[in-house]
């Protein structure tokens, strides 16, 4: 999974963090797999209705689940809150007895004589706390104009029953099509019928309906779609066909042979501001096998929107290496309602998302100086985190405080543990070896279907490796003991000095903080002061010192708590701008009331970052050639 939060806390930092019935009466019990209908043509109060039929029961009682969390979220998510009036069924329709054991499961009596479980499903983009889901796992239902189905939301599992293979029908809205890389049995413009080996591949390939906005097309050895759903109709789906052409291209190029993927379908949902609102900022996307969920904000600018989907979707296509072709007994038999943890978040999110910045670099889709800029905000960020904290502990603890609120150090620090083993087996390999070497070789090892044994995994890299590679794991990452990076950077011929640093808004000074700061006057009302500038607003005219009134052509209204919505609306957009953005900031200065305008171009701050080494040694940029570029 990969998390941004757009959100402008009022009195604060900035946290912008960069961080997936059908009317089948089918009554019968003598089907070998589970029947499962959707209809989203009769929707109810935003809700949909699902009927389960499964196969004969042999037991006296049987539970049926809804999973309280599933793989690649490492949250409880408990996602049986959104089913309502469930009911189950004799053949001659007469209702049997059931217990509601929790909040996700039913144990239903007399269930030899089970023919069929209905219920109602709310989604989850306004259904009951539905904000505590990610948006990229959560379920959208707009009658007649876009459903969004992560199945997990929707469709149930009996227990002992989680092999058994399904056949889904959905019955759509004629002008909506559905787009998945779920197996197609047959497709109408009013019903579709898929397949499903096992209950996994329910939930591993959301479904996206949405009018027909999409691309397909074939790269070397990939077949790749893109479904796009944006409310406004504004994006088009072939308008973003060449930067995922070229970021896919070089994907490939970057894994080798270590990536097999056949085909890759990206559905990517855009929600409205309101929605974004809802869910504090977030928005992201999630990992499927030969899949990705990804909701973005259709307010976004075509160009944001690119790279923010260059650096989402490769992380996700990214994750086709780990967790989906290697991972741990754990993952591979994923209970969705007890669930146990694998210790290998630094791999499965930290990997992953090393990767996703070094072959951007390797393949040369960013310069340099862009590289060291994002390892100096990835070093930045984990420090809002607890640096002593032991990964491999939090890893298996994750889903219980305090692992918990440290999860979003995956993908900071846990790409950081990653960069320091890349340049130690670098160093130790004269240059040959690095982490993606070690993950080709594991990948041949196992599979999709070939988990490894948790408490195994290290050992084996060691083995693979070096001594230190053991010493650094045992120090760094089962340890407590913080990482000093300059120690790594250093080997690699990089050290600190002032550089440009581009920042994600106008309304930062560093890459953390805004220019302004909320202070009260004399009268004790409280005012946005301008502490300090970017290139953009320097240029502008700002001063430190100044009153920001407003934004845009909008004030602000008065600066409190009761208000912090309507402020972040007035600040968020600006996450969204492109370069091109011609945009106005209102200020006082002394008794004068200023409009400045400008364009946001490239908003950069010099600071103190990551820089090469203009004293460094032939051998440490021997090594940073090979550490980058091969
Ligand atoms: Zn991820």
């Amino acid at each position: 999974m990969k998390k941004i939060i757009l959100n402008f806390t009022l009195f604060g930092a900035a946290t912008f963090l960069l961080l997936g019935c059908a009317a089948l009466k089918s009554t019968n019990s003598t089907l070998d797999y589970i029947q499962a209908s959707v209809d989203l043509v009769a929707i109810n109060d935003d809700k949909v209705q699902v009927e389960i039929t499964p196969p004969k029961i042999q037991s006296e009682e049987i539970t049926f689940y809804i999973p309280q969390i599933v793989p690649g979220t490492y949250e409880y998510s408990n996602f049986g809150r959104f089913i309502e009036n469930l009911q189950a069924y004799d053949s001659k329709g007469n209702l049997l007895d059931f217990e509601a054991l929790d909040e996700n499961s039913w144990k239903i009596s007399n269930a030899k004589k089970l023919a069929k479980i209905t219920y109602w499903a709310n989604d989850t983009f306004d259904g009951p706390g539905g904000s505590e889901i990610y948006p990229m796992g959560g379920t959208n239902f707009q009658e007649g104009e876009t459903f969004l189905l992560n199945l997990h939301s929707l469709i149930g599992y009996f227990e002992g029953m989680k092999e058994t293979s399904y056949r889904l029908s959905v019955r759509s809205p004629k002008d909506l099509k559905g787009f998945t890389s779920l197996p197609v049995l047959s497709q109408t413009d009013s019903l579709d019928v898929f397949t499903a080996k096992r209950y996994f591949h329910i939930i591993d390939n959301p479904i996206l309906y949405s009018k027909p906005n999409a691309v397909s097309f074939d790269l070397d050895k990939i077949k790749v779609g893109l479904a796009l759903y944006s409310p406004s109709g504004v994006h088009k789906a072939d308008a973003y066909q060449p930067a995922i052409e070229e970021m896919m291209v070089a994907q490939k190029n970057f894994l080798g042979e270590a990536n097999n993927t056949p085909s890759y379908d990206i559905l990517l949902h855009l929600m409205g501001m309101e929605d974004l609102q809802y869910f504090g900022g977030m928005m992201g996307a999630l990992e499927h096998h030969t899949s990705t969920t990804v909701v973005f904000v259709d307010q976004m600018q075509p160009q944001e929107l690119t790279q923010s989907l260059v650096d989402v979707v490769s992380h996700e296509f990214f994750h086709t290496l780990t967790p989906l072709n290697i991972h741990s007994e754990e993952i591979h038999n994923f209970e969705y309602n007890t669930p146990m943890m694998s210790q290998h978040l630094w791999m499965y999110e930290g990997t992953t998302e090393y990767f996703a910045n070094l072959f951007q670099i390797n393949q040369g889709l960013i310069e340099e100086q862009n590289f060291y800029n994002r390892i100096l905000e990835k070093i930045n960020y984990s420090q809002r985190y607890d640096d002593t904290m032991s990964f491999t502990e939090m890893s298996a603890g994750i889903v219980e405080e305090p692992y918990q609120s440290n999860y979003g150090n995956v993908y900071q620090k846990g790409a950081l543990i990653n960069m320091c083993l890349d340049i130690l087996i670098r160093e130790k390999s004269g240059g040959e070896k690095g982490v993606l070497w070690v993950m080709q070789n594991l990948a041949k090892r196992y599979g999709a279907d070939k988990p490894f044994k948790d408490e195994e995994l290290i050992d084996e890299i060691i083995a693979m490796t070096y001594p230190e590679v053991g010493d650094f794991f045992k120090t760094h990452v089962e340890g407590t003991q913080p990482i000093n990076y300059e120690d790594y950077l250093s080997k690699v011929g990089l050290t600190r000095g002032e550089t440009d640093i581009e920042l994600p808004s106008i309304l930062l000074k560093d890459s953390q903080s805004p220019f302004f700061m909320p202070q009260p006057n004399e009268e004790g009302t409280v005012q946005y002061v301008v502490t300090g500038l970017n290139s953009t607003i320097a240029s502008m005219g700002v001063q430190e010192g100044d009153l920001f009134l407003g934004l845009d052509g909008t004030l602000f209204p008065e600066i409190k708590q009761e208000n912090a919505e309507a402020i972040n609306a007035i600040f968020t957009p600006t996450f969204m701008w492109d370069a091109q953005k011609d945009f106005s900031i209102t200020v006082k200065r002394g008794e004068d009331l200023l409009t400045l305008t400008g364009v946001t171009g490239t908003p950069t701050v010099k600071a103190k970052g990551i820089v090469a080494n203009p004293q460094a040694d032939p051998n440490a940029i021997a090594l940073r050639q090979s550490w980058l570029k091969e």
